[in-house]
């Protein structure tokens, strides 16, 4: 029996969680510092599916998001966990955004994302009246979908499966005594495999057990949401297009299943936010492509953290960082940022195959 702790009760650690819990030779306990699971980032997001039209060719996030896509959508017809493939639109609202359609049109088809189409303005105007732009790119499979239940379930599996989950566990090191790891808060415990899935303290949980060694840095982003409950037209997930990789602001329009719509996430990042300009750039990026929002109606909503990470502290990384330590049973997942939500589930079945 292989003994195995996981590190953090995130959409991704509890993935790891739920796919290691039905091979019979692991024995897991997965720890979590809060009390309950999922109340990071997990629950600060869009809740999109995302289809892979725009992310680099064979990364990670291409690979682990387009096979994660067709895993959720599975699960939740499995379990009956509520969801809506909407559909996304990227508006061409610019010369310059007509351009981009047909590039990220083209990265789409090389990515594997082979249901993607251009659509003119007729189109447009058909599926979404109230929506202005010149044209756009239609990704059928992108989707919403309701991120709580998800996890719920994905708790409840892992721990039918003898899961051992430790909540308010903090404080802690791993230190390691030959091949095995232990915590020194509890040494009676002694592990196999270490999975270190602690979202934005992931790389401070790895420095600590390995002084010597070098990882990236954290490079944090902010991400503010506004919202509105007026009951808009808009079926479809909305961005303007970009080009693919492109990591710039946009405005985004994601409906809710709970009703209403969330504009964002912005990208901040400097520690402090007038709340008030922000909504004031917001409103005028919406109203360039949904003139018709009634501005009063849009406030705050939510803010998260991209725990992104860089090297050499200049470097910027844009994949997923999924790496087993060298000489050492303990794997890193930094990085986690979008698609991680869509990804979880292949992250999942990709971390099984490291081990
Ligand atoms: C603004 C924003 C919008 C996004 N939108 C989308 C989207 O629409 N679709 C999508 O696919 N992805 C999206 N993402 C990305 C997605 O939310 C993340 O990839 C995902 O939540 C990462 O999950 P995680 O488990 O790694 O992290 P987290 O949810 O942050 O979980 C990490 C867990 O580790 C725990 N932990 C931390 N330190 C310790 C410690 N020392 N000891 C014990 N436990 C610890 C934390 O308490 C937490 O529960 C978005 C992200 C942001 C910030």
């Amino acid at each position: 029996m292989k003994r195995i702790v996981i590190i953090g009760a995130g959409v991704i650690g509890l993935s790891i969680a739920y796919e290691l819990s039905k091979v019979k030779k692991f024995k897991i306990i997965l720890v979590e510092r809060k009390k309950k699971f999922g109340l990071e980032n997990t629950s600060k997001n869009s809740q999109v599916i995302h289809s892979g039209v725009y992310y680099k060719k064979n990364s990670l996030k291409n690979i682990l998001c387009i096979k994660g896509k067709k895993l959720i959508y599975k699960f939740c017809k499995k379990y009956k966990i509520k969801n809506i493939k909407t559909g996304k639109l990227f508006l061409a609202c610019t010369k310059e955004e007509e351009k981009y359609l047909n590039i990220l049109k083209k990265n789409a088809f090389k990515n594997g994302v082979k249901d993607v189409r251009i659509i003119n303005f007729k189109e447009l105007r058909r599926i979404e009246p109230t929506i202005i732009a010149k044209k756009a790119l239609l990704s059928p499979s992108s989707g919403i979908f309701d991120v709580q239940a998800f996890i719920k379930k994905l708790f409840l599996i892992s721990r039918k499966n003898g899961v051992n989950f430790r909540f308010n566990f903090k404080n802690f090191i791993l230190k390691k005594n030959d091949n095995k790891f232990y915590f020194n808060n509890s040494k009676e415990d002694l592990f196999d495999y270490v999975i270190n899935s602690a979202g934005m303290d992931a790389i401070k949980i790895a420095r600590q057990s390995f002084p010597n060694q070098k990882f990236p840095d954290n490079n944090f982003v902010k991400g503010i949401y506004f919202m509105t409950k007026e009951k808009l037209k808009v079926k479809k997930i909305i961005y303007r297009a970009m080009l693919p990789g492109d990591t710039k602001e946009r405005i985004d329009i994601t409906p809710l299943l709970t009703g209403g719509y969330i504009f964002g996430p912005s990208v901040e990042k400097s520690k402090f936010t007038d709340k008030n300009k922000l909504k004031s750039k917001f409103i005028n990026g919406i109203k360039n492509y949904l003139p018709k929002v009634n501005e009063k109606k849009i406030s705050y909503y939510k803010e998260g953290v991209r725990p992104k990470i860089m090297y050499k502290k200049i470097k910027s990384n844009e994949d997923f960082y999924i790496k087993k330590l060298k000489n050492h049973n303990w794997i890193n997942l930094f990085g986690m940022e979008s698609p991680g939500l869509t990804s979880a589930l292949s992250i999942a079945k990709y971390i099984k195959r490291i081990m």
